[in-house]
């Protein structure tokens, strides 16, 4: 008798991609929804995952998540992250899972019953507001212009945001704002009248869960309590909650390039030239290996900063080194995958040129190439660190 070794996790990963491959992927339409049908897909995409516990890979057990570590979060999330609407069904798209990440640290028992527990049970959603137009913050976050004074015992907001993912469904915002004591974090409710949803900006993504909102923040009183964590830190609180946003995103996107190229070697190994399949070129096979091989550096690159992350390490300079590597890496990935498919992987038949507009903006957002580039090299530099 043959005696199996899969542990209580393999199996729990191999239930996973059945759910992903059979429940998840046919409501895939790649296209962007009303609000309201994408909330409706999600709402029933997470039931049926609660149903055969499935839940966010780093909530506590007690409300229905995984309770999962970063290292064993980054194979669930490649999983997940095989559609887009993985990490929808599974509650941690972004920006619930940075933003609950986040308030985690820094909520008050009063900001917790009111903000970060409905956000864990799925019952209010958030947002992140901090980008502005020029001359606002954007890739240097010294910019900022939006600004929060005290006025008795409230706090007003001015401001003009944009690109804010999720806006367009969030019962709530985190607004980021310069005070006296320098730049402050803010829990804005979207229904306040002093925030406006003036549009979304649509984008080359061929799906974006709420959209990416422009707000004008005007007038925009909150009352004392809206103060998250203290006055003053808030580049501390940004760079906290990117450096976890990268990682999860690098997880995710990781999990859809390989199933860009997944579809790329059933075409390959399908469709023939020059009287033998694709797959038998050798050109072809330095294509199909060279995506192995960024995507083994790029899960490797994701797992030792999730590690490091465990053990409580600083990671500033791995996850910016990660999040280029991984963001460029599995634009490649996809972009093989596209041109090995030929016409087909141009069309809309295949999900691949979807899957090549949703991972452009990676190089842009959580922090440009360029931007980390810059902070690496001044980093190593300026420290001496040996390659
Ligand atoms: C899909 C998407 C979702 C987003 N979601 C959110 C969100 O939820 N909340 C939020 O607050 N923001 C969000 N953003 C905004 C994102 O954080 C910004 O786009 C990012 O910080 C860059 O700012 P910017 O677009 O103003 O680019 P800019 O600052 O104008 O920079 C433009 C380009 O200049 C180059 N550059 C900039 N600085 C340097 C430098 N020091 N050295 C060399 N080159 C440089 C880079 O190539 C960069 O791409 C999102 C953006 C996108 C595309």
């Amino acid at each position: 008798m043959t005696k199996s070794s899969a542990t209580p996790f393999d199996t729990f990963k191999q239930q996973l991609r059945r759910f992903i491959d059979e429940v998840v992927i046919p409501r895939e339409t790649w296209r962007s929804e009303t609000h309201e049908q994408a909330q409706t897909t999600a709402r029933y995409l997470q039931q049926q995952a609660l149903a055969i516990g499935l839940g966010a890979p780093q909530a506590e057990k007690a409300i229905g998540g995984l309770g999962l570590n970063w290292e064993q979060s980054c194979e669930i999330m490649e999983i997940a992250g095989r559609s887009y609407l993985g990490p929808v069904a599974l509650q941690c798209a972004p920006p619930i899972q940075p933003d609950s990440f986040v308030l985690e640290k820094l909520v008050n028992s009063g900001q917790r019953r009111l903000y970060l527990q409905p956000l864990l049970e799925g019952k209010r959603l958030s947002c992140f507001a901090m980008t502005e137009p020029a001359p606002g913050a954007g890739s240097d976050p010294q910019m900022l212009a939006s600004r929060a004074r005290r006025a008795g015992n409230e706090w007003v907001l001015d401001g003009h945001k944009w690109f804010i993912t999720g806006a367009g469904q969030a019962d709530f915002a985190i607004v980021v704002a310069r005070t006296e004591e320098g730049v402050s974090w803010f829990l804005v409710d979207t229904d306040n009248p002093g925030f406006k949803l003036i549009r979304d900006i649509p984008t080359m993504e061929p799906f974006d869960m709420g959209g990416h909102g422009e707000i004008i923040l005007e007038n925009c009183h909150v009352p004392a309590q809206a103060l998250l964590g203290e006055p003053g830190k808030g580049l501390d609180y940004a760079q906290w909650r990117l450096e976890g946003a990268r990682l999860f995103h690098c997880m995710r996107f990781i999990g859809l390039a390989s199933r860009a190229m997944d579809l790329a070697q059933h075409y390959v190994m399908h469709r023939e030239a020059q009287g033998r399949l694709l797959g038998e070129h050798q050109l072809v096979q330095g294509i199909i290996a060279d995506a192995h091989i960024k995507l083994y550096a790029a899960r490797m690159m994701t797992r030792d900063v999730s590690k490091r992350l465990d053990q409580g390490l600083s990671i500033r300079h791995h996850s910016s080194m990660a999040k280029v590597y991984v963001a460029e890496a599995v634009y490649q990935v996809a972009d093989s995958a596209v041109q090995l498919c030929g016409a087909l992987g141009v069309s809309e038949d295949l999900p691949l040129s979807s899957i090549l507009r949703m991972l452009r903006p990676f190089r842009i957002y959580d922090g440009a190439s360029e931007v980390h580039r810059a902070a690496i090299g001044r980093r190593v530099l300026h420290k001496g660190l040996s390659a």
